[in-house]
């Protein structure tokens, strides 16, 4: 699980969090929703130590994150397009991956379900796109992590292979592990999703169960669920008074 707090980070002038405090629960998958730019892949950076928060502080299953960085150990992550070394065969970088942790219990599930052992010779610069997303969930899901983060994670896979991942997904929730998802298959995320957390512009907008989104919308599908709360957002900001115009601007246009 993931317990944050008050998490802030500016770019530049850009403030691209503003405190969000976001609790994802174990057993369940949270999918992490929001328009473009809202922060989303920031967020999750910040979650696995790739950026800094200029502010905030959270946990991952209760180890607290901090520069040494051991936390990270509790976190499978599924980037949208994994890079791997492009001259090792598929079997040198199964083999990397396990060598990093030594006598530690592996998940070789998704390795046999997706049938990677006819793929183990092939160079990973010759693999399809749909192998190669095969390859980054087997790596994910290797140390059986208490929290995984998976970008987009269906993204070139078949729907059969589709099928085994989101399976193996369910398995991890009802195993009591927690699942944060970012998607924009929106029927994805309903078939997968316990909670959902939107970000617009940085600020935290909803932190909930579907059940209570669905509520507050007043609608019966996520989809349409997420879509009044962009729209409710727009409106909002449409509402806000605009900003006064700065002193040094001449008269004539401020009036135009
Ligand atoms: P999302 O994943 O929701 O599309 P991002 O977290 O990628 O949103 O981006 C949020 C905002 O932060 C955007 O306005 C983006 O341009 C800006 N941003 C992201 N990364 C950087 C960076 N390294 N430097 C400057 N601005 C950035």
């Amino acid at each position: 699980m993931i317990t944050a707090t008050s998490i802030r980070k500016r770019f530049g002038t850009l403030d691209v969090l503003h405190d969000v405090s976001l609790d994802v629960r174990s057993g369940a998958v949270t999918a992490l929703v929001g328009p473009n730019g809202s922060g989303k892949t920031t967020l999750i950076k910040i979650v696995l130590g790739l950026a800094r928060a200029d502010a905030g502080a959270f946990s991952v299953n209760g180890a607290v994150a901090d520069a040494a960085g051991r936390y990270r150990r509790h976190i499978g992550y599924m980037p949208q397009a994994a890079r791997f070394p492009e001259n090792l065969r598929v079997r040198d970088v199964l083999d990397l991956v396990r060598a990093l942790r030594p006598g530690e219990p592996r998940d070789e599930e998704l390795v046999t379900a997706f049938s990677l052992a006819a793929e183990m010779d092939k160079l990973v610069g010759t693999l399809s796109g749909g192998t190669r997303q095969k390859v980054n969930a087997a790596v994910a899901f290797l140390f059986r992590p208490s929290l995984l983060i998976l970008d987009e994670p269906t993204a070139g896979l078949d729907p059969i292979a589709a099928g085994i991942l989101k399976d193996k997904i369910r398995q991890v929730r009802a195993e009591g592990r927690s699942v944060l998802i970012t998607s924009h298959i929106l029927t994805e995320l309903e078939e997968l999703a316990d909670d959902v957390a939107f970000l617009c512009d940085g600020h935290l907008r909803f932190a909930g169960t579907v059940a209570a989104l669905l509520e507050r919308t007043r609608e019966r599908r996520l989809e349409a669920a997420i879509a009044a709360l962009m729209r409710s957002e727009r409106s909002r900001a449409a509402a806000m008074p605009s900003p006064e115009p700065p002193a040094w601007l001449p008269a004539e246009v401020e009036r135009s």
